[in-house]
């Protein structure tokens, strides 16, 4: 099958490799019929969440189950179906506990309680390095689904892939941040990001009964898609002093949430850099800092940008004297798929207005470098691995090794 391979920093290729087979009884195979670049890629791209051999890439992805295996009850061959990004058993400790992205099986071979940099990782995530599970991903034709009772979701048959595609990561994530902070009404809401997470922690935010959404970007292009699909506010840090903004807005106390939708890689100065390397810290904690100094006295930071490294000089102080609540972590996107489905199938919430590029899969490399560089005003890539399928003039396939 075409599939799009992760080879090695900067090396994102359309690729052909082995078709994936059953190899548990609970899996199923299933035919891809639209998936999407995420942010979380860019940190396999980049070589900050590092990954050592090729790999097929991409954990947001839908289709239509093809092959079932013996011990599958709850899907059959034809369903068509959105799959959330954490991979999960369903029924280990943590599964039980409303925890999937902690579940104690799916990453067997790095799993631990210690949650280190270079091991002891929390669930398997589709196609997100050997750490998380060294399962293949989803940005290809077909893609193997382990545990298939538990996670996928059927999808109804009047809706588009658009329409239902980032039920699979991003619009739950999104959902968490302000889930997290508990909203009762009224809140003002400060995002730092206005990338696709960003774009949909907004929506989220206005939904839980925010009185204002504030979205903070460099890239004034961004700001203008969140003020277009969700009428927020907006602020460049290019051009004012967020925090001070913040404040002016706010009182003078700061906003009683801030949500940190830019994670480790934010844009750097070389300043930054060198700081970075100084420290010996992988990318930088200057958004969250950012965060801390502009969210009031007791509010929530919801942290849903990645982190991977140490950072020294974590301003616990800001954090303790100001007690403030942090959160943080992969999305729990189960505990949140079947709620906001309903909230897609009853127009609640519009996901599709986001995307800006759809292309083929064959287009993949030329993708993931609009969407890294953020070049033709790219927020959201959407990939067809059936349409316009080119051929691969070396069709030796590239070997994965799971
Ligand atoms: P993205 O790269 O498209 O968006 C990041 C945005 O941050 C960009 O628009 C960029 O211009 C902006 N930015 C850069 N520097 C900034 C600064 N100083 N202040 C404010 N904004 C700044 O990526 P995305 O797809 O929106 O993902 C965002 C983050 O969320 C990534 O770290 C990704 O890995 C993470 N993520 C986490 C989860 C989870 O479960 N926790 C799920 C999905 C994505
Ligand atoms: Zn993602
Ligand atoms: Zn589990």
């Amino acid at each position: 099958m075409k599939a799009a391979v992760f080879h090695k920093p900067g090396d994102i290729r359309y690729d052909t490799v082995e078709d994936p087979r059953l190899e548990q009884d609970t899996d199923v195979i299933l035919k891809v019929t639209s998936t999407a670049i995420c942010g979380s890629d860019l940190h396999i791209l980049s070589g900050g969440v590092p990954q050592p051999k090729p790999m097929v890439m991409g954990h947001e992805f839908m289709g239509i189950v093809e092959e079932v295996g013996k011990g599958v009850k709850n899907l059959k061959k034809g369903d068509r179906v959105v799959v959330p990004f954490p991979i999960s058993c369903g029924h280990c400790f943590f599964c039980q506990h409303n925890a999937s992205p902690a579940c104690e099986n799916s990453n067997y071979k790095h799993y631990g309680p210690d949650g280190d940099m270079a091991d002891q990782k929390g669930a398997a995530l589709f196609g997100y390095t050997d750490l998380y599970g060294g399962y293949s991903g989803g940005q290809a034709e077909y893609v193997r689904v382990p545990y298939a009772d538990i996670s996928p979701r059927v999808v109804p048959d009047n809706m588009t892939d658009e329409q239902v595609l980032f039920l699979t990561d991003i619009f739950p994530t999104g959902w968490s941040a302000i889930d997290w902070a508990q909203l009762k009404g009224g809140e003002v809401v400060a995002i730092f990001g206005s990338g696709p997470v960003g774009l949909m922690a907004q929506k989220a935010a206005w939904i839980n009964g925010a009185s204002r959404v504030i979205a903070i970007d460099p890239l004034n292009y961004r700001l203008e898609k969140a003020k277009a699909v969700n009428k927020v506010d907006t602020l460049n840090p290019h051009e004012v002093d967020v925090v001070e903004a913040i404040r002016s807005m706010t009182g003078g106390r700061g906003a009683d949430v801030c949500v940190d939708a830019v994670g480790f890689e934010p844009e750097r100065d070389l300043l930054d850099k060198a700081k970075a390397l100084f420290n010996f810290e992988v990318g930088s904690m200057k958004v969250l800092d950012t965060a801390f100094k502009a969210v009031r006295r007791m509010g929530t930071v919801s942290i849903m940008g990645v982190y991977g490294s140490t950072y020294d000089n974590f301003p616990l102080h800001r954090v303790f004297d100001k007690g403030i609540t942090l959160k943080m972590g992969q999305a729990p996107v189960l505990n949140y798929i079947d709620n906001l489905i309903e909230l897609v199938k009853t127009e609640k919430v519009v996901l599709d207005d986001i995307i800006t590029h759809t292309l083929p899969l064959s287009e993949v490399t030329h993708g993931y470098d609009i969407f890294n560089k953020k070049e033709e005003d790219c927020v959201k890539v959407v990939l067809k691995p059936w349409e316009q399928r080119k051929e691969i003039e070396n069709a030796e396939p590239v070997k994965i090794e799971n």
